[in-house]
């Protein structure tokens, strides 16, 4: 089979790989139907990750048919349509046993990680019962794939972990594909004002398409004056940081009003400044993590009954085939206007 293949940093490969084959009986093979790229995949290829090995493919979101199972897959089976979470979970560790599936002894993150992922024709998934998702009939395939990441990213590490409530007034910080998916998924909770913070105009003008009451463009406007204003002087009930880097948790430092949530989403790469001498006194709570994807269940849900249309993230469709050319659109998200780019097999 072909799959796009990590050789070190700024290195990748469109190339012939082995199939996949069951290694442990609570694995499955899946077929993959479409795909797509992460901005944690750019951290990759950056060298940003070290963690992963060369040779390694790609990838940690997609949707597929499974092709075979182990002895001891139950819930699953050969021919099911599937979400792959970008979590693999085994069920029965510590963690898992707390729902904190993003820390599983025996998976987590690991998918186009420590084990081959998504980016490819085919796919090894391990504990296959817990870590895919069967289709319902009918769904949107690209609303699904937003599902293995995005979706819940936002939605747990973002509007849950920020305690989002009716009335509130959020200001979410980087209007991204996960920035996007909190802003969708904030609406559940029916905030009163949603403010979206981006350097980019374009995104800007999507985040209102998708619902933001209010955008503010850093480049030119003063965030802090502007939230003053909004606020009447008070500041936002909840901060979503979905850059990761400082200039961004320092906006949220400085708009968050007393008894606020800032929700850290953004992966930083350095260390930030903590106003602990401001913030002292503000009865505030700061949260960070990585995703469970304990809220896949009912994300898709929401999805069939159509209360979020996650697909309207997708911005750019290639075949599979093409996933190097997609990578450097991916690249340039800026001037190619791209959210998520669906790579679809042939
Ligand atoms: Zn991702
Ligand atoms: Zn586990």
């Amino acid at each position: 089979m072909k799959a796009l293949v990590y050789h070190g940093a700024g290195q990748k490969h469109w190339e012939e790989k082995a199939l996949p084959q069951i290694i442990e009986s609570t694995d499955a093979i899946v077929r993959i139907i479409k795909t797509t790229i992460c901005g944690t995949d750019l951290h990759i290829l950056k060298g940003d990750v070290p963690t992963v090995d060369k040779g390694r493919i790609l990838g940690h979101e997609g949707i597929g048919i499974v092709e075979n199972i182990g002895k001891s897959v139950r819930n699953i089976k050969v021919g099911d349509k599937v979400i792959i979470s970008c979590i693999t979970v085994c069920g029965s560790c510590n963690y898992c046993k707390r729902q904190l599936y993003s820390h599983c002894e025996d998976g987590g993150w690991i998918l186009g990680h420590k084990i081959d992922g998504t980016q490819a024709e085919q796919v090894r998934i391990p504990h296959a019962d817990n870590s895919l998702h069967r289709l319902p009939e009918g769904i949107n395939e690209d609303a699904a794939l937003m599902l293995s990441d995005i979706l819940p990213t936002g939605f747990e590490i973002g509007v849950i972990n920020g305690r989002v409530q009716p009335g509130h007034t959020i200001a979410l910080i980087g209007a991204g594909p996960v920035g996007l998916s909190a802003l969708l998924a904030s609406q559940f909770y029916s905030p009163a004002h949603i403010i979206m913070i981006d350097t980019d105009d374009n995104r800007l003008h999507v985040a209102q398409q998708f619902g933001a009451n209010t955008i503010i463009n850093p480049a030119r406007q003063n965030v802090v004056a502007e939230i003053q204003k909004i606020t009447d002087g008070i500041g936002v009930d909840v901060a979503i940081e979905c850059v990761g880097i400082p200039a961004t948790f320092k906006i949220c430092q400085d708009i968050i009003t007393a008894g606020g949530y800032i929700a850290n989403v953004g992966v930083h790469g350095k260390s930030v400044e903590l106003h602990l001498e401001e913030l002292w006194i503000k009865n505030i709570t700061i949260t960070t993590g990585l995703v469970n994807t304990s809220s896949t269940p009912m994300l898709l849900k929401s999805v069939q009954s159509g209360k979020i249309s996650p697909e309207k993230l997708v911005t750019h469709r290639y075949l599979l085939s093409e996933i190097e050319t997609a990578y450097e659109v991916f690249s340039n998200a800026a001037q190619e206007k791209a959210l998520k780019i669906v790579l679809t097999s042939e």
